[in-house]
């Protein structure tokens, strides 16, 4: 099987050359929060649609890095400031919905648990139970008060927009597209993947789901027009010394990070910056929680990749995901 970098969805065409169908193409690769992007746009414009979204990306990092000092979340998560540029207010509230909207399964104030694993700065340790019991304190979505453009933070908490960003800079990425009359685009952001239009032939893209346990791919999803986004352990995590694997998702209500029955969850839909906060809340469900949540909340399909070798699609994809690996799979409607 061919080897395909470990990340999560895979944009297939990206590997089989271009093709120009009466369109310019252009494309472009850069790196920002942490991580690559690709971009491959057509239309007259394309050249100009790629540079906006890379500044575009360029200035969410600088917004929202929780590394960078002079970035204003750090500001906001160090009491240097409360009043934030209106992207800022807008992600948040955002953030913030969706918190709400999965019970806090997704929560943009995990950060000091998350700092505590040492996920920020590559220096993972376990911290004791009662060290994590101690920061869960500081975490709660339904303490953030945003009024406008002023968010009021209590003592200690911080917010983290990992979980959404990168979503929400494909989403804008979608915006600039269409301003600049570009029909046709794929763009690949780590793992959330922009399937703008349909190919310039009108035929869908296709984008590999990868195998959550090895470096293959467990089918093909065919889309135009939406955003596919997984979430997973394996895409950044440590090994403690007696062996137990620790990935970056946290479970707000234990503090230790997700571990359940799925291996990956990939969520697709319209709206890019919804379905990255779905992929990690829908992580950290499991299996179970995340079938009723998407019986009673919905608004997007999901493909769930289980610890035992299962893969269950919601029917809205059903006619869009070809298997192509052995694993078992089931319908959920
Ligand atoms: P990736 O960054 O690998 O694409 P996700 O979109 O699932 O994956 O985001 C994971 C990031 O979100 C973590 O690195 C961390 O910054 C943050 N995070 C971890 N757990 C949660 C959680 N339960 N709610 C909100 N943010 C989280
Ligand atoms: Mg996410």
């Amino acid at each position: 099987m061919k080897k395909l970098c470990g990340i999560a969805l895979i944009a297939l065409f990206l590997l089989s050359g271009c093709e120009n169908v009466n369109n310019t193409e252009y494309s472009s690769t850069f790196f920002a929060m942490n991580t690559f992007a690709e971009v491959t746009a057509y239309g007259n414009d394309a050249e100009a649609a790629c540079s906006e979204i890379q500044d575009s990306v360029a200035e969410m990092e600088r917004l929202w890095s929780v590394t960078d000092e002079n970035s204003e979340i750090f500001e906001l998560n160090h009491g240097k400031r409360s009043k934030v540029s209106p992207m800022t207010a807008n992600i948040v509230s955002f953030a913030l919905e969706q918190a709400r909207k999965t019970g806090g399964a997704l929560d943009p104030t995990i950060y000091p648990v998350l700092a505590a694993w040492g996920f920020t700065t590559d220096e993972n340790r376990v911290p004791s139970a009662e060290e994590i019991s101690e920061l869960l304190k500081l975490v709660g979505y339904e303490k953030v008060a945003v009024s406008g453009n002023e968010i009021t933070l209590e003592e200690g908490m911080m917010l983290d927009l990992g979980a959404v960003a990168k979503g929400y800079a494909t989403a804008r990425a979608a915006e600039i597209l269409s301003k600049h009359g570009v029909k046709s685009a794929l763009v690949n952001f780590g793992g959330n993947v922009l399937a703008y239009g349909s190919k310039p032939d009108g035929s869908d893209w296709k984008i590999g789901v990868k195998d959550p346990a090895d470096d293959g791919i467990v089918g093909i999803l065919s889309i135009s027009d939406k955003t596919a986004v997984t979430s997973g352990k394996y895409k950044r995590f440590f090994t403690a010394p007696d062996g137990t694997v620790y990935g970056h998702i946290i479970d707000p209500k234990t503090g230790y990070p997700a571990d359940n029955d799925l291996l990956s969850a990939t969520i697709i839909a319209s709206d890019g910056a919804l379905c990255d906060a779905m992929s990690t809340a829908i992580f950290v469900m499991g299996k179970n929680s995340a079938e009723g949540f998407w019986r009673a909340v919905g608004g997007f399909d999901m493909i769930l990749i289980t610890k035992d070798g299962e893969i269950i699609i919601t029917e809205g994809i059903e006619k869009d995901f070809r298997l192509t690996g052995d694993l078992r799979l089931s319908v959920i409607r």
